[in-house]
């Protein structure tokens, strides 16, 4: 069984569009876009008259090196976001078919099932915040073929270790396409799921610029692997889904010198994750604080909306997720700047801040 198997039969035989310029690159008279010949004033030489590469080369290929997988193993997407929307497209029917997830986590994966009327199955996360194995298992159904999970996970920051994801894509072969969202694999110590995709078709992972390299704003993430499944989910994204400035900014971010600032600025954002949940363990109205492998913290406290009103009054602005199953007080917060960070446990530290929000 091939892992295309998964695919919906409609995608599967589907022709993607074919654009100018999939079909003809270079040129020097190029008249077979109905580009405009002129550039706008100030578009600082990056040829914005002119269609992007849908998936530039030079782009490819410094993620691969980054991720170390083959150039074919990568899509360039606009973000994770459009590789999980992609992902439940090409590989969940309408009605009959569903993804599994397992809460508490990331909350996109369900939002882009149902844009598609697609079912979610759900296995929670067990108390240490781990998947059950034997669960998931028991609770997958035919057309379930999509497994989300998340690592380290939004919002508990936990990462998983590789023999859960292993043992997962072994028990799920021939059955289910397995999602590690790696979105914060950057600040975590444990190795990638990437490692594993010579041994598992059913293995795609998520990356992402959003986060460790700074570059939210740009929307560029990274779906890696196999070359079947790269290739399917090109077929259904948009014809040119990288604009040309995104591809800029995430080439400079990727060349020599920058990596070495990311990942010293990675490394800042790390050490400083025990002091600061320290810190909060200190402040009154935290009673519980998770700083596991990722760039924020989970704290637990007596009124999460009034601790988040609090702080927001003041203009500190924290993320109320008491909503998620299992997570009843918390509120997850970002690890900012050392001066951001003092800027919150100094409000928190103050006890009339406090007594506002309880
Ligand atoms: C932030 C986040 C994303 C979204 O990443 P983009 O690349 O910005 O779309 C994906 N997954 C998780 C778990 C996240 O927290």
């Amino acid at each position: 069984m091939s892992i295309i198997d998964l695919v919906r039969p409609n995608v599967r035989e589907l022709q993607g569009y074919s654009s100018a310029r999939m079909e003809a690159d270079g040129g020097l008279v190029r008249l077979n876009a109905n580009e405009n010949p002129w550039a706008p004033p100030d578009e600082r030489g990056l040829e914005l008259n002119r269609y992007p590469d849908p998936q530039p080369a030079a782009l490819v290929s410094a993620m691969a090196d980054l991720y170390d997988v083959a150039a074919d193993q990568v899509l360039a997407t606009r973000g994770s976001d459009e590789a999980i929307d992609l992902l439940v497209r090409a590989f969940c029917e309408p009605r009959s078919g569903a993804i599994m997830e397992c809460p508490p986590c990331f909350s996109m994966y369900r939002v882009a099932a149902g844009i598609q009327d697609a079912q979610v199955i759900q296995v929670s996360l067990d108390e240490s915040w781990e998947p059950n194995v034997e669960a998931l298992v028991d609770a997958h159904r035919p057309g379930a073929n999509l497994l989300f999970l998340c690592s380290p996970n939004n919002p508990t920051g936990n990462a998983l270790g590789l023999e859960v994801v292993r043992s997962l894509c072994d028990r799920m072969s021939g059955k289910c396409l397995v999602v590690v969202d790696e979105a914060y694999q950057e600040f975590s110590a444990k190795p990638s799921a990437t490692t594993l995709l010579r041994e598992f078709s059913n293995l795609a992972v998520l990356r992402t610029l959003s986060k460790a390299f700074g570059l939210a704003g740009i929307r560029c993430g990274a779906l890696v692997a196999s070359p079947l499944v790269v290739a399917t989910l090109r077929k259904i994204m948009a014809p040119y889904p990288l604009p040309t400035p995104t591809t800029s900014a995430a080439l400079s971010v990727l060349s020599g010198k920058s990596l070495e600032q990311t990942r010293q600025r990675v490394q800042t954002l790390v050490s400083a994750r025990s002091g600061f949940a320290e810190q909060l363990r200190q402040c009154p109205a935290i009673e519980a604080v998770w700083a596991f492998e990722a760039n924020f913290v989970l704290v637990r406290t007596a009124s999460p909306g009034a601790l988040v009103r609090a702080c927001a009054s003041v203009g500190i602005l924290i993320r109320d997720v008491s909503s998620y199953p299992g997570l009843d007080g918390c509120v997850r917060i970002t690890i900012g700047s050392p001066q951001e960070n003092a800027t919150l446990i100094d409000f928190l530290s103050a006890s009339a801040n406090l007594e506002k929000a309880s």
